[in-house]
């Protein structure tokens, strides 16, 4: 008899158990007040001082100059401070180091090891007021990023929030193809390579069954692939393949994210509906044109392709390639392109993220666009802009802080003092 009831007993003991810990989540979460010595509105533009953001359950749960602090709240003091939203990169690649290009991390480190690098970026992106991030491609770490992602949301480890692309789709011969090796050596990959329809269809459905959120398509090829007689960035794949990736990432409500310099190919890609051009030093006007006609975000990566050596030094292909970058800035600006903020870190050592709004401001953008790109276009971008972008009563309480206003100096946001992730702090430089 005893047997039969103890099933029961132990039910209704974690029935019980179950409820103490629901309730105890739900009620008695301890509130965190800061004191901020201004608050810089994202949206507006405004800079308000005085102000007290009360966080509770990892959301903001009141903010403003007039709003008092609960007795049982613990307090931080960022009177000093100015602060604003948590960043978002949406262009990173937590998997690959700078040291790639040199040092081949396919022939040479372990996917293991590979792994191990991500989960120090990763705190280093965090700890540098980027606490979120869109990781497009782990360059043949295979599914590490999808691994960091959910180590992150489980909290065994610190960094930023993620949506992640895992392989990304290229061509035989084309980038991610270029190893320069005897034809006779087979070595792995940094993209899923795709030459038919068929394979086009099976990687993406693979990719998506181990955890991309995003389909990260490489429309055109690198800046080895440009002709450079008319700057025409040479297309990879064909417009028929490039639709039947949208269809196929539709199907799955999957966003897709084109690797595009310019030319037909991201002209295609547009057209087909991808969420975002990935670089585009070479977009036509023909094509800014219909990325604010349809909505399609542009993530410039500029200081990546930024050359910033004597000029005596470039090769003329680099040259050419970086004005393009700029011309093409300057007129997506002008035409009310949607640009999110997106620097290629991995290319860049994780951590200096900030970097990209001083070139942005640099190229003609205002430092509050270039702030917006970071903040409410990437949340919008990514599909978080309900819960993350601005600092606002019942949103996520990502929140960070500078010594002084970045309008006024937009590289106060290359030395972030203050870190909170989902109500959480990670950062306090007092
Ligand atoms: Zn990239």
């Amino acid at each position: 008899m005893s047997t039969y009831f103890r099933p029961r007993v132990c039910a209704v003991f974690s029935a019980l158990l179950f409820t103490v810990f629901i309730s105890s989540a739900v009620v008695a979460q301890q509130a965190t007040a800061i004191q901020a010595g201004a608050m810089l509105d994202v949206v507006s533009g405004e800079l308000t001082p005085n102000v007290v953001v009360v966080v509770r359950n990892g959301r903001i749960e009141s903010i403003g100059p007039n709003v008092s602090i609960p007795s049982e709240a613990r307090v931080i003091d960022l009177s000093e401070y100015v602060i604003l939203p948590g960043l978002i990169d949406a262009h990173t690649h937590l998997t690959i180091q700078p040291d790639y290009s040199r040092n081949n991390p396919i022939l040479y480190k372990s996917i293991p090891y590979r792994t191990i690098e991500g989960v120090a970026g990763a705190r280093s992106t965090l700890l540098a007021g980027f606490t979120t991030v869109r990781d497009v491609d782990s360059e043949g770490a295979d599914w590490a990023d999808v691994a960091l992602r959910d180590a992150i949301n489980d909290g065994l480890i610190p960094g930023p929030r993620m949506q992640v692309a895992t392989l990304a789709i290229s061509i035989t011969g084309g980038y991610m193809n270029n190893d320069g090796l005897a034809p006779q050596i087979d070595v792995p990959q940094f993209g899923s390579l795709a030459d038919s329809p068929a394979e086009i269809v099976r990687t993406l459905r693979n990719q998506i069954k181990y955890g991309a959120d995003w389909i990260k398509l490489y429309a055109t090829g690198t800046t080895r692939h440009i002709d450079i007689d008319n700057m025409e960035p040479l297309a990879q794949f064909s417009d028929d393949d490039i639709r039947l990736v949208m269809r196929e990432a539709a199907r799955f409500r999957t966003p897709v994210a084109a690797h595009a310099y310019g030319g037909q190919a991201a002209y295609v890609a547009v057209d087909a509906g991808v969420r975002s051009i990935e670089h585009g030093m070479m977009l036509n006007d023909e094509t800014l044109d219909l990325m604010v006609e349809r909505g399609t975000f542009w993530v410039p990566t500029l200081s990546v392709y930024y050359q910033d050596g004597p000029r005596s030094e470039w090769s003329e292909r680099a040259l050419a390639i970086t004005n393009s970058h700029k011309r093409v800035f300057a007129r997506a600006v002008e035409k009310g392109v949607k640009i999110a903020y997106g620097t290629d870190a991995g290319a860049l050592p994780h951590g200096d993220n900030a970097i990209d709004f001083q070139v942005m401001v640099s190229y003609g953008m205002s430092p509050l666009s270039a702030i917006q790109s970071a903040t409410i276009n990437g949340a919008e971008l990514m599909g978080l802009d309900d819960d993350l972008g601005a600092l606002e009563q019942g949103k996520i309480a990502d929140i960070i802080a500078v010594s002084g206003n970045p309008l006024e100096d937009i590289t106060q946001l290359s030395d972030v003092r203050f870190v909170m992730k989902d109500g959480r702090v990670y950062k306090l430089d007092e």
